[in-house]
């Protein structure tokens, strides 16, 4: 359709000039975003799929700007702060938060549960991450083995042995190490068998296609096996419907996260959906 008599090349131009200008803009806010407060975590509950026990949350990181328009989504923030480095302040801030968290709800209602936090490639490649880690950790009365951190394979594309070496001291503080979005991008299986992985979340293409032939639920049901055989727990992400939970209990999977059991919960509904669930 013409766009008021414009010529092709000039809506071209106007879109880049709109893409340009809305980068630039998330990053001159971002730099702003922690003094500004207007960061806060989401929690997304994981349940085993035979018991439904909980296992614990994901943490999702949430960033509400007036200037650009309220909430903004973190596929799109997250790269503008891996690119700008601002990622490892965010980064920092985020595990904070977690810890802090993780605190209040040993206290107040589990004895046995898991926060899991992203961690981006660039984070983990920092010098002093461990350092970070070990004193974010003294400062709250909580145990490592209560943490885990959520990696993606590109880690290891960029420089495996670093990230190799940083996961190893991760692993032997007590915290879990989880590889997310298992089955997209750069899978290798050697991953699996050679890192200090404590679980795989399969991405949630393959949950949602399961049902799509029987390609993706062989696929589903053979990641599923190998991960088991090398004694790693499996996550399946994006369940939405009962049968999808059906199809990945079927195939053994032990954990399952998705719409299905809950949207991601702001920290304002937490305690409601807690006691709501009946844990205190
Ligand atoms: P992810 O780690 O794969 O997180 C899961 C994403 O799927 C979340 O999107 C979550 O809201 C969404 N989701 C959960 N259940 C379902 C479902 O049943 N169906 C569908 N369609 N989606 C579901 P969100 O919160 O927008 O986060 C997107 C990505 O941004 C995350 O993907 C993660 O890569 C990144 N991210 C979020 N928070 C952080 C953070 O604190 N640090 C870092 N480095 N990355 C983060
Ligand atoms: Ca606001
Ligand atoms: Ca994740
Ligand atoms: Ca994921």
């Amino acid at each position: 359709a013409k766009e008021n008599g414009k010529n092709k090349w000039q809506i071209f131009d106007s879109k880049m000039k709109e893409i340009v200008e809305r980068n630039l803009n998330v990053e001159r806010y971002l730099r702003k975003a922690i003094d500004r407060n207007e960061f806060s975590l989401s929690y997304q509950p994981q349940f085993h799929t035979i018991t439904n026990k909980m296992r614990g949350f994901e943490v999702l990181l949430r960033w509400d700007n007036d200037e650009l328009g309220g909430n903004v989504e973190p596929v799109e923030f997250i790269r503008v702060a891996e690119n700008s480095g601002f990622i490892n302040e965010i980064g920092e801030w985020v595990i904070r938060s977690a810890c802090k968290k993780l605190e209040y709800l040993w206290n107040n209602y589990f004895d046995d549960f898991i926060i899991s936090v992203n961690i981006s490639p660039i984070q983990l490649m920092q010098h002093n991450f461990i350092d970070l880690i070990e004193s974010i950790i003294s400062q709250y009365s909580i145990l490592p083995e209560m943490l885990e951190f959520e990696i993606t394979e590109s880690v290891f594309i960029e420089s495996y042995d670093q990230a190799r070496i940083n996961l190893e001291k991760i692993k032997k503080m007590g915290i879990k190490i989880s590889l997310d979005d298992f089955g997209t991008g750069y899978s290798s299986l050697s991953y699996l068998n050679n890192l200090p992985i404590d679980s795989l979340k399969i991405d949630r293409t393959f949950v949602s296609d399961v049902s799509k032939g029987i390609f993706k639920e062989t696929m589903l049901e053979s990641i599923i096996i190998l991960a088991h055989k090398l004694g790693l727990d499996v996550i399946a992400e994006g369940v939405e419907t009962r049968d999808q939970l059906f199809s990945v209990r079927k195939f053994n999977c032990d954990f399952a996260q998705g719409f299905h059991f809950s949207e991601p919960i702001s920290e304002s509904d937490l305690d409601d959906y807690l006691k709501h669930k009946g844990y205190k």
